[in-house]
């Protein structure tokens, strides 16, 4: 059956039997843990969008014909880029948490391409693979989860030279079915609310790891995968009853570690096998893709500039020049990450494939901003909350048929704000910048789709330095060739042609 709302989502993960641990003990249903729930929520509330409002969240299917949600879309012009943006900072502000289906979305664009050109270049039969793939998805309109990232152990070593072959995950044999892997792969997003997992190489491989050029689909519960549950700050929070605490009772995000062991892949969902020399081009292509992708995070910045106002509104503070200041300011930096990103979208170009990608250059510019800024944001909104947010008694002792009532006085703001709807700003605050969904704004927007020195590497690697070099000294007179200006044009490259292309 097509998964179409957010409650068919729901049911859709239950009585799969997945192999969880969780505090150490095996999770028998996540979908009701109270701990796992708010992420599942969290996904279930992009099919909700899709009901919703359909022009943003779906696209017709160019495999099925039929409506699907926009993160199983391939983008075929520059307008599928930007409303895939438009669509992750619509579902970061409902959520105020990572809502788990970025990975998958850019993983499926970047493989389109990639599978693409390994064809042409070997004749081999991915891309058509991958097709068939991309419309069982359509079919089901399933989640996919991306896995990229392993676990990688000695980072100054290439997959080969791991002192355990396993540090990456890689294919231990080939039968005429398909292929077995092995590994582990860390951090995966939203990988138990998914339908499917993407499994893909994390980083430029060499001749001799090519038993790590893997890329196959394969589904969540496939026997021989084990789930190990990420902590989350405060996560214990959803199992004490009460929706106070918590700060964001609704949705929270989700990561495990991934176990492979001796995973069978059918051949007809493996979609790389072997070839290293494309993993270094499916990792550009799909960090291009993901890096602009956390436009998602200005949602999250929506949310935590209305809690910063609320609360100094709460406090009775709004009209002073510093707090309007400070709002200003979180403001700027939340459009600054925005404004790269979807210029990132707004200047994507078409690959041979026929799938477009956004400009790498400003991807990467994009993602680097949300290495910083959220960090500053979140400051900011700490400063307008005043101590509070690391120091609040808890739901119960307001709620003690004692000391209720005396928190309820001395916890008081302005006149007319009730002193639970202050708490419950300032755990928000705390959510977002301590707690659970601290993890989603800050942490992840530190090192998702990469840290922050991946991002300076494709920066420094797309600077164009030596045409930069000479539009200087064309100006200062230092070149004598009077044909220099009309050279510079033709030597900019790719970037620079976006950049003064005409629309
Ligand atoms: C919340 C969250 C969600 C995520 N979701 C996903 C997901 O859904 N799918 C997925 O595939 N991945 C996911 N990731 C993984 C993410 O892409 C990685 O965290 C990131 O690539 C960094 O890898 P790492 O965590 O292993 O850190 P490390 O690689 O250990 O990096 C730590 C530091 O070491 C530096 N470093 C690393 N290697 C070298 C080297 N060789 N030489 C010099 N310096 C080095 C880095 O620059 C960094 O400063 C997620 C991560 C987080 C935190």
């Amino acid at each position: 059956m097509k998964i179409a709302t957010g409650k068919q989502y729901i049911e859709s993960l239950r009585n799969r039997g997945l192999n969880i641990y969780l505090f150490g003990e095996q999770i028998t249903e996540p979908v009701d843990h109270p701990m796992i729930r708010p992420s599942v929520n969290a996904i279930a509330e992009s099919y909700d969008l899709a009901q919703t409002d359909p022009e943003l969240a779906t696209a017709i299917s160019e495999f099925t014909g039929k409506r699907i949600s926009r993160f199983l879309h391939i983008c075929k012009n520059a307008d599928d880029l930007v409303l895939q943006n438009k669509m992750q900072r619509k579902l970061g502000q409902l959520t105020g948490t990572c809502f788990q289906r970025c990975v998958g979305m850019d993983a499926l664009n970047s493989l389109y391409s990639v599978t693409f050109d390994i064809d042409e270049d070997r004749n081999t039969r991915y891309h058509e693979r991958l097709k068939s793939f991309i419309t069982e998805m359509h079919e089901g309109n399933f989640i996919i989860g991306g896995a990229m990232t392993d676990v990688k152990g000695d980072r100054s070593l290439a997959p080969h030279q791991q002192v355990d072959p396993d540090m990456f995950v890689h294919i231990t044999s080939r039968t005429e079915e398909g292929i077995y892997i092995t590994g582990a792969k860390a951090h995966q997003t939203g990988c138990i609310n998914s339908h499917w997992l993407l499994v893909m190489p994390t980083m430029r491989l060499s001749e001799n790891d090519r038993d790590y050029a893997v890329v196959g689909a394969l589904p969540v519960d496939a026997p021989g995968l084990a789930y190990i549950y990420g902590r989350q700050s405060c996560d214990t929070r959803s199992m004490e009853g009460g929706s106070l605490d918590v700060g964001n009772s609704k949705f929270g995000g989700q990561e495990a570690m991934v176990i492979f062991d001796n995973v069978f892949i059918p051949w007809r969902y493996v979609f790389m096998n072997g070839e290293f020399e494309y993993a270094s081009r499916l990792v550009d292509q799909f960090t291009a893709y993901h890096r602009r992708s956390y436009v998602c995070k200005t949602g999250l910045g929506d949310v935590l500039i209305g809690a910063a106002a609320s609360i100094a509104e709460m406090n009775g503070i709004e009209r002073a020049s510093h707090i309007k200041d400070k709002l200003v300011q979180m403001t700027h930096l939340n459009e600054t990450i925005y404004g790269t990103g979807i210029a990132s979208s707004y200047q994507g170009y078409e690959t041979k494939s026929g799938a477009y990608i956004c400009d790498e250059m400003l991807a990467n510019v994009c993602k680097h901003h949300v290495t910083k800024m959220p960090y500053e944001i979140g400051r900011i909104a700490q400063d307008l909350a005043g101590g509070l947010v690391a120091t609040l008694p808890s739901e119960k002792e307001l709620n003690h048929p004692e000391i209720g009532s005396l928190l309820k006085k001395y916890l008081a703001g302005k006149e007319g704000v009730r002193t639970e709807d202050r708490m419950r700003i300032l755990r928000l605050i705390e959510n977002m910048t301590l707690g659970r969904n601290a993890v989603g704004y800050l942490t992840e927007s530190m090192h998702g789709a990469g840290s922050p020195q991946a991002q300076r590497i494709v920066i420094g690697r797309m600077m164009q330095l030596e045409y930069k070099k000479r539009l200087a000294k064309s100006l200062a007179g230092i070149t004598e060739d009077p044909e220099d200006q009309e050279k510079i044009i033709h030597e900019a490259t790719s970037y620079f042609k976006r950049v003064f292309e005409h629309a």
